[in-house]
């Protein structure tokens, strides 16, 4: 048999070095993937450089141009070619590859764009000339004057026009173009005390994208300052401050409410060291932390700093310098998940103060076509509410992570009840269409959907009974037999341990069967083979990824659905009062297991504007 292999002939070929420009690409494929990453190298650069202002131009998405212009250190004439050639670099003085403080230290990027276009380096160091280089497709020019007061300018144009197989991988200029603004403001965010500006040139018309001035006062009033610029007020309004620390390890900056998600993962920026990453352990902390208070297609927004000595965290593994090592990931994991979860934990009650200005503003336009069901997007409304304004400014001030909506619950629960008003959510009214209550409070009327709340409730219940003594179970005076197929059967009693543990005895019944001798107390009546059903279909989903902590919190999330008061029952006016004072006593309520909010307040002056009585 002779199948053909990958290049195997008889003449055997003989090993040779690859020239300069060969590796010039080669190592470009790796650094320079679009032009959103050209444009990170030189700002990188920039800020490197110390500069102070970045000023970036594109036209048709960074294809055809990228200029990057900075106010920092300048390079001197004579150093010009060197900037040029690959593994020349100033940053790496030591030679020590974990004790690294720049952006940069592979001194590469130059190289690599001076090899896939045409590149004009132009700078000014204080006490030299202005001088300039150009380089094409790998090939470099000599050393000209210049005129330049200060700084670099670095003018790329043509990319990849040297590798055209490049070219073909690029989507639209829209596209590009958005990454590149994506990338800046990622950058941005790290960097809240430097100027930003982004300018698009589309037919000769040039437009700016994206103008962020430098952010005075200390680092965090600029960091604060610069978060609501660029991830919008919303965020700002939505979000709670996390600062925490733990062996050696500082992680601060902010996350959104539960109720205040996305459907993707764009929102979420991590840092560390100031280095913006996409590093998939943290993103996978950042998720595990909402664990149980979000959906699986719904995503938290972060703007989360990590910093850490330097010698715990390789920056050095890959190219683009956008994932990271710990020494100890184990340590950092457990950081971010702590402390995000303790934050939001200890926002009790709070839910996404858009939600409100989103209802009044449906109440006062046309009711839209459909049926009126739960939308993630219609969270956020097209324009804010007069009361998310105010908010808005409160945002301004201080601390504006702790208490936006205005309550500190574990604070307020153990106040007498005697109307009720002065209770955040307030003395229970009525219940209306058997699914809501309407509550009065100082200033305003909460809605509370009833069955969300309560599921969220038994669901608190049980993982504290979990956490103190396991699941406080009760007998059941005739076991249930409920029947299945029989890999099922075996499978969910593989679990019989752990699902003792949460309140469930099961025994083997035979093949394809098995009898539920124990629930959980606090589910009160529950029908066992639609419990059973469903703990089997969450044990179905993707769960060899899961650990068996998230898988036992997702069962016991399934579980308080069907222990919670359905929609549709009547509640006594003793028992509405009773759920709202367990919803302020409890943490994460805010929310029910799927991430809806399970109360939202109309607050008076906003239902009198709705009248014009204002
Ligand atoms: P690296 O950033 O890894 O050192 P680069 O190829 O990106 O590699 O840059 C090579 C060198 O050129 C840098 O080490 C720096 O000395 C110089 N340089 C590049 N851009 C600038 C800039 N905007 N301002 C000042 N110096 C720069
Ligand atoms: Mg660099």
């Amino acid at each position: 048999m002779n199948a053909p292999g990958p290049n195997i002939s008889d003449s055997r070929a003989v090993i040779r070095q690859l020239d300069d420009g060969i590796i010039n690409r080669i190592a470009a494929g790796e650094v320079v993937e679009r032009p959103a990453s050209a444009v990170k190298e030189l700002v990188e650069n920039a800020l490197d450089a110390g500069a102070t202002r970045i000023g970036v131009t594109i036209a048709d998405g960074g294809r055809s141009l990228i200029r990057v212009e900075d106010d920092g250190s300048g390079i001197a004439p004579g150093e010009l070619p060197l900037a040029l050639a690959r593994h020349a670099t100033s940053k790496l003085g030591g030679g020590d590859l974990l004790d690294i403080h720049s952006f940069g230290f592979r001194g590469e990027a130059l190289a690599s764009l001076a090899a896939v276009g045409r590149l004009v380096l132009s700078s000014r160091a204080p006490g030299h000339d202005g001088a300039a280089i150009a380089a094409e497709g790998g090939a470099i020019g000599p050393v000209r004057p210049a005129a330049l007061s200060r700084g670099t300018v670095v003018e790329l144009r043509d990319l990849f026009f040297a590798t055209p197989a490049r070219l073909k991988f690029l989507r639209s200029e829209r596209a590009e173009g958005q990454a590149v603004a994506e990338m800046l403001r990622r950058l941005a965010l790290a960097e809240p005390q430097v100027g930003f500006t982004l300018r698009d040139i589309t037919g000769g018309e040039e437009r700016v994208i994206l103008r962020l001035p430098a952010e005075s006062g200390d680092l965090s009033d600029a960091r604060l300052a610069r978060i609501g610029r660029v991830m919008g007020r919303d965020f700002a309004q939505n979000a709670v401050a996390i600062d925490a620390a733990r062996e050696g390890l500082r992680l601060t900056g902010h996350v959104s409410l539960p109720t205040f998600s996305r459907g993707t993962g764009v929102a979420q920026h991590l840092q560390v060291n100031g280095r913006p990453v996409r590093d998939r352990q943290l993103l996978g902390a950042l998720r595990a932390a909402y664990g149980d208070l979000l959906p699986r297609d719904r995503h938290p927004l972060a703007v989360l700093r990590l910093d850490c000595p330097v010698r715990e965290v390789d920056v050095n593994v890959h190219p683009a310098k956008s994932e990271v090592r710990f020494r100890d990931a184990g340590l950092v994991r457990g950081l971010i998940v702590t402390a995000i979860r303790h934050a939001l934990a200890e926002e009790g009650l709070r839910t996404s103060s858009t939600l409100a200005g989103a209802a009044l503003g449906a109440m006062s336009r046309p009711p839209a076509a459909g049926p009126h069901q739960w939308q993630p997007r219609r969270w956020q409304p097209d324009r804010p509410a007069p009361a998310a304004l105010r908010a808005a400014h409160a945002a301004q001030a201080p601390g504006f992570g702790e208490a936006a909506a205005g309550f500190a619950p574990s604070a307020r629960v153990d106040a007498p009840a005697p109307g009720g008003e002065d209770l955040p959510l307030g003395a229970a009214r009525a219940q209306v269409h058997g699914t809501y209550i309407i509550a009065q409070t100082a200033d305003g009327v909460v809605i509370v959907d009833q069955h969300a709340a309560h599921e969220r409730l038994v669901y608190e219940r049980l993982k504290r009974q979990m956490a103190e003594n396991g699941v406080a179970a009760q007998a059941l005076l005739i076991p249930q037999v409920v029947e299945m197929a029989p890999d099922e059967a075996a499978q969910i009693l593989e679990l019989a341990g752990d699902l003792a543990r949460i309140g469930l005895l099961l025994e083997p019944f035979g093949p394809g069967a098995v009898a539920l001798r124990e629930t959980p107390a606090a589910l009160g009546e529950v029908d066992g083979a639609a419990l059973l059903r469903d703990i089997l279909d969450e044990l179905a989903e993707d769960g060899a990824s899961r650990t068996l902590g998230d898988r036992l919190d997702a069962i016991l999330s399934r579980m308080a659905c069907h222990g919670s008061v359905r929609a549709g029952r009547a509640l006594r006016g003793d028992e509405m009062n009773a759920l709202l004072r367990e919803m302020e006593a409890t943490p994460r309520s805010g929310q029910c297991n799927h991430g809806r909010p399970t109360w939202v307040e109309l607050k008076l002056a906003d239902i009198e504007r709705l009248f014009a009585r204002r």
